[in-house]
């Protein structure tokens, strides 16, 4: 069943509840935390590029124990694709960082019992579900969770030219070592204090 929703003020319960389902695109402008972590040297397009989206939501109930009420689990599936223009670690060059996630999200009534979620299922993070859903909020926080931690091309096209040679295509020692070189140690500075006395 698939229904037309406010993608920023939605019930995610009855989504949920009745098997709703959804997809469709959004531009990386919809997504402020996005624009912010893409790279300054990105093409004047990137803000109108698109993540595409496919979501689910469903209910399961869970065969009730002697003495309790039969709990109603509700679920949302969850997958985004796209790319991100950012810079690699290794040759500074900005490129596209191909993105996909598919994430599965246990729904439950409050922030409260979200925090109290116990931890030990690594298979399904567990989120607070709303009769007015962000759902554009927790699209960026997928892309942002999926990113790199350091962002490098496959294979970098060339290196860069700066970072290989000097002026006179001499190659010099990155700037760092050159210090840490010049830099006295401190037990030579001890040393010659003792012999002054
Ligand atoms: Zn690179």
């Amino acid at each position: 069943m698939t229904q037309p929703i406010d993608l920023q003020a939605f019930d995610l319960f009855e989504f949920c509840r009745s098997s709703g389902s959804a997809a469709g695109e959004i531009a990386a402008r919809e997504l402020p935390r996005i624009i912010a972590e893409t790279s300054a040297e990105a093409p004047a397009s990137a803000p109108d590029e698109v993540f595409r989206y496919t979501m689910s939501g469903s209910a399961h109930d869970e065969a009730a124990e002697p003495g309790k009420p039969a709990r109603r689990r509700l679920f949302l599936d969850l997958a985004v694709q796209g790319g991100m223009w950012l810079n690699c670690q290794r040759c500074l060059a900005v490129y596209a960082e191909p993105i996909s996630t598919a994430t599965r999200f246990e729904v439950v009534a409050s922030e409260a019992e979200a925090d109290a979620a116990p931890m030990d299922d690594d298979e399904i993070d567990v989120i607070a579900g709303s009769r007015r859903f962000d759902l554009l909020a927790l699209i960026e926080d997928e892309i942002l969770l999926s990113l790199p931690v350091a962002p490098k091309h496959e294979v970098c096209p060339a290196v860069h030219e700066s970072l290989v040679t000097g002026a006179d295509g001499s190659v010099e020692p990155e700037p760092e070592d050159e210090q840490e070189e010049k830099r006295p140690s401190p037990f030579a500075a001890l040393a010659s204090l003792k012999t002054k006395h």
